[in-house]
């Protein structure tokens, strides 16, 4: 059963690739001095969140982030025992099995902190916290106006033993749009947190940077940085020049049927294609519900049988029709949706620009259950 899924749709994590782009990130960090985060959230953007995790621990990474405690704890069950951060709290969440599980736990609001604080008691150890300002993205952080009392209560906190502040950290907005003056305006405002912190009697380090103020702005480094999609090889500023990040995900299928049809044919549903001439046309068992967004109908196209070949009619649930002209294609032949690239095939960040979206979303989204996941 699975090695017939294998063979209808299937996602090929490189964990070369994975490992090579972080060995990138995190010698372009420790140069300048800092350490390193691989941002393994979302299921490491679609990748495996396991795998991904271990390959950038075996290549450099430091720490691990991700949103939710339940995908931390996920980790944590699959053996994962380097330093991890989760940063995104429901109301009311309980963060006993975080503490015990010595997940590093990001606090933004007073209550938050202090709901830490508690579990941390309950459990009977320190709880290791990192404090996020808001400085101007205006999602979760802490308002500039509630920093003070936020730092002056974990300064407290800190002396009862009950947490212990590791960093103060924030997100930028803006970074992956090269000189933004956001990028510089959000820095102001960090460091302005970061003074703060320090007069309450805190000692945290600093991180800032994603991916794109990574490759772009060493001077955000800070003592870590936090990055997610570059580790994936997908590059968030290209026009910054060539990073030397190779994708780790190739989305591939393979030829089902072959059919010679005479001009004049029509394919797929509401006959939007029409055979101007005698073509060989190939099956390819990949449709919406694999994550081929039907919205591309006749706008795709995939390497099949050493060339670029056009997806002719619509996108259906479960398939997709290929025309390849006169050219000899088997059934069996290997299809690539995208990947890295390099065959001449699309890459994600091609789907993305034909959808009208980003790379991030496009990898994020494809792994669903009728798509195996193969680590090679
Ligand atoms: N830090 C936080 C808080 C994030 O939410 C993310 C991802 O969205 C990252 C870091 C990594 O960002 P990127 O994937 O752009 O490197």
């Amino acid at each position: 059963m699975k090695e017939e899924t294998a063979r209808r749709a299937d996602l090929r994590i490189d964990v070369g690739a994975l490992r090579r782009n972080v060995a990138v990130l995190a010698s372009r960090a420790a140069a300048s001095g800092a350490r390193t985060m691989v941002v393994v959230k979302s299921d490491g953007y679609g990748h495996g969140a396991v795998t991904v995790a271990r390959a950038a621990l075996a290549a450099g990474a430091d720490e691990l982030g991700v949103a939710s405690v339940t995908e931390a704890l996920d980790l944590r069950a699959h053996d994962i025992t380097a330093p991890l951060m989760a940063w995104l709290h429901g109301p009311g969440e309980d963060f006993r099995p975080a503490v015990r599980e010595d997940v590093a736990l990001s606090a933004s609001s007073l209550e938050t902190l202090h709901e830490i604080a508690k579990a941390a008691d309950q459990v009977g150890r320190t709880a290791r916290v990192h404090l996020k300002i808001d400085t101007g993205l205006n999602r979760n952080g802490c308002p500039a106006h509630l920093w003070h009392e936020l730092v002056t209560a974990a300064a407290r906190a800190e002396d009862t033993g009950s947490v212990r502040v590791l960093a103060v950290w924030s997100h930028l907005a803006c970074a992956d749009e090269l000189d933004h003056p956001s990028i510089d305006e959000q820095a102001e405002r960090f460091h302005a947190a970061y003074v703060q912190a320090r007069r309450a009697g805190l000692s945290p380090e600093r991180h800032l940077a994603n991916s794109a103020a990574t490759l772009t702005r060493p001077e955000l480094h800070f003592e870590m940085v936090r990055v997610g999609i570059a580790a994936y090889g997908l590059d968030p500023v290209p026009e910054h020049g060539d990073h030397g990040l190779v994708p780790a995900m190739t989305f591939r299928s393979s030829v089902v049927l072959t059919k010679r049809v005479a001009a004049g044919e029509r394919v797929s549903y509401g006959h939007t294609w029409t055979a101007e001439r005698e073509t060989t046309l190939a099956l390819v068992p990949v449709g919406y519900g694999d994550g081929v967004p039907r919205v591309l109908s006749g706008r795709l196209a995939v390497w099949l049988a050493d060339a670029l070949r056009p997806q002719v009619g619509r996108v259906c649930m479960d398939q997709i029709v290929v025309d390849c002209g006169d050219d000899p294609v088997a059934v069996g032949d290997e299809v690539l949706l995208f990947g890295p690239g390099d065959h001449g095939e699309p890459t994600a960040a091609d789907w993305a620009r034909e959808l009208g979206t980003i790379h991030y979303e496009v990898v994020t989204g494809m792994f669903r259950p009728r798509v195996s996941r193969t680590v090679v």
